[in-house]
């Protein structure tokens, strides 16, 4: 049985998520590729956009979708869970970050592929960022996913690059090929996202 968030809680909910896109660390998340620019302002734009409840929180513990989500359509993001204190956790808020961007700026003629690219790249940066160095390994997840631990590889190898300020184009063909392979994924990659802008 699922415990009822209590009302401190919920009110609390927002302020943190907002908090981990508004984080000063997130400086090294910014490069842009064919019409997708993401910059750490952006970020900040989405911490204010929940703030102001343009972009609505939720916690759902039986979420089927996985850990999170950004639910276009309905401006909010969905949690499995709220620890925000791992950092992994953060870095897939990161990532549910990176849709809303896409939906904040309106870009309605993006790929999905390449929204979910730019989405694990983001996701990659901010591990690196927040100090989980290339020496400890390449993996994001828990498990023994070769084609999950296939897409972080490659994203980290991409997000090396940003930082080393060389071109990932090649790499970036590569992700889009590795994310298309886990088949967790192939369901939201077939759902088309026009994004409108949030209603708020
Ligand atoms: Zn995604």
């Amino acid at each position: 049985m699922t415990t009822p968030l209590t009302t401190p809680l919920l009110l609390a909910l927002p302020l943190g998520v907002a908090a981990i896109f508004e984080d000063p660390k997130n400086s090294n998340i910014n490069f842009s590729i064919i019409g997708i620019s993401i910059r750490p302002s952006y970020f900040v734009e989405v911490g204010k956009a929940i703030r102001d409840g343009g972009i609505a929180i939720e916690i759902d513990p039986k979420l089927a979708q996985g850990d999170a989500i950004y639910f276009f359509k309905t401006n909010k993001i969905v949690l499995k869970s709220y620890d925000f204190n791992d950092l992994l956790l953060c870095a897939l808020i990161i990532h549910e970050g990176v849709h809303a961007i896409n939906d904040i700026k309106k870009r309605s003629k993006i790929a999905t592929i390449d929204d979910e690219v730019a989405a694990f790249v983001a996701q990659a940066l901010y591990v690196r960022g927040h100090g989980y160095p290339a020496s400890t390994g390449l993996r994001l997840t828990d498990n023994t996913d070769k084609k999950k631990d296939a897409v972080f590889q490659k994203a980290f190898l991409i997000a090396d690059l940003i930082t080393a300020r060389k071109s990932f184009w090649q790499e970036w063909i590569d992700l889009r090929a590795a994310i298309k392979a886990v088949p967790d994924y192939a369901g939201s990659l077939a759902t088309p996202r026009a994004y409108k802008g949030i209603k708020k």
